[in-house]
């Protein structure tokens, strides 16, 4: 197993720092622990529930974080793969999809002016809140006694997060955020494609017309069902799932947290591969 956990040390995480394999930034230990016993909580429990739509679920960074824990450590399954897949977080995006597409087209209230508003998480990211800072001392139990570090090396590998990204890259690609894909590679902004922006750089647009909203909501609703659709797939009856299902979590993560870590894994592979041909 490659020793990565030591490297992931160097400082906090902040919310808005990417996910960067080969960077500073891996996971850390104490971010697995949070991570690693969220996976194992209750998080559709009605006041959990409530606290995860107000946020909008976590903040950018541990949305990603919260995935790739999940695809990393959980090994056993039912559907296809049979383990390293996104069931938790499909259960818990499904919802957020639904909060959000609803209070895109909600009608304007005196109290309620401006739809958009539904963009903005009104709650801190819960691990975030939760994570112990370095320095503090006292033992910090993982989940069920686990070995914290050792997962943590594990997760930091990204084997199964890269290979899925990967695999359903032709079709996640022509929808990412196209503003998400400029920073990515360093270019300008174009936002000739307004439909396709993630929820923050559509933020960043302030109103939007009524239009806009219309579109993304049912960009949403769509993600939603095939998301759906790949949720059943990793359940015992579930029907499998196409490779549009597949992608749906890609494109929802890219929504909700940007774009960063699905295009520089999809890009690591593509210029891995351009250097052996
Ligand atoms: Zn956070
Ligand atoms: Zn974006």
């Amino acid at each position: 197993m490659r020793q990565v956990s030591g490297v992931a040390q160097l400082r906090t995480p902040r919310p808005d720092d990417l996910l960067w394999p080969g960077s500073s930034l891996l996971l850390t230990v104490e971010e697995v622990r949070q991570l690693w016993a969220f996976v194992h909580g209750d998080i559709m429990d009605g006041g959990i529930r409530t606290q995860l739509r107000a946020s909008l679920g976590l903040c950018p960074r541990h949305t990603w974080v919260y995935a790739v824990v999940e695809i990393e450590l959980w090994q056993d399954g039912a559907g296809v793969r049979a383990g390293h897949q996104p069931f938790d977080v499909t259960v818990l995006y499904q919802d957020l999809l639904d909060h959000v597409a609803v209070g895109l087209t909600r009608p304007r209230t005196l109290f309620r002016r401006y739809p958009e508003s539904i963009l903005t998480p009104s709650g801190p990211c819960r691990v975030c809140a939760e994570v112990v800072p370095p320095g503090n001392s006292g033992m910090r139990l993982g989940y069920a006694a686990s070995n914290s570090a050792a997962l943590t090396d594990e997760a930091n590998l990204l084997t199964w997060t890269q290979r899925w990204c990967v695999e359903t890259a032709p079709i996640w690609r022509p929808l990412a955020c196209p503003m998400c894909e400029a920073d990515t590679r360093q270019m300008g902004h174009p936002i000739d494609e307004p439909g396709l922006l993630c929820r923050t750089h559509l933020m960043g647009l302030g109103r939007l017309s009524a239009d806009l909203r219309e579109e993304v909501e049912a960009r949403l609703r769509q993600l939603q069902k095939r998301m759906h659709r790949l949720n059943s797939s990793m359940t015992q009856y579930g029907a499998p799932a196409t490779p549009h299902d597949d992608a749906s979590w890609v494109e929802t993560l890219g929504f909700f947290a940007g774009w960063g870590l699905p295009l520089h894994l999809a890009d690591l592979t593509a210029h891995a591969d351009e250097r052996t041909i």
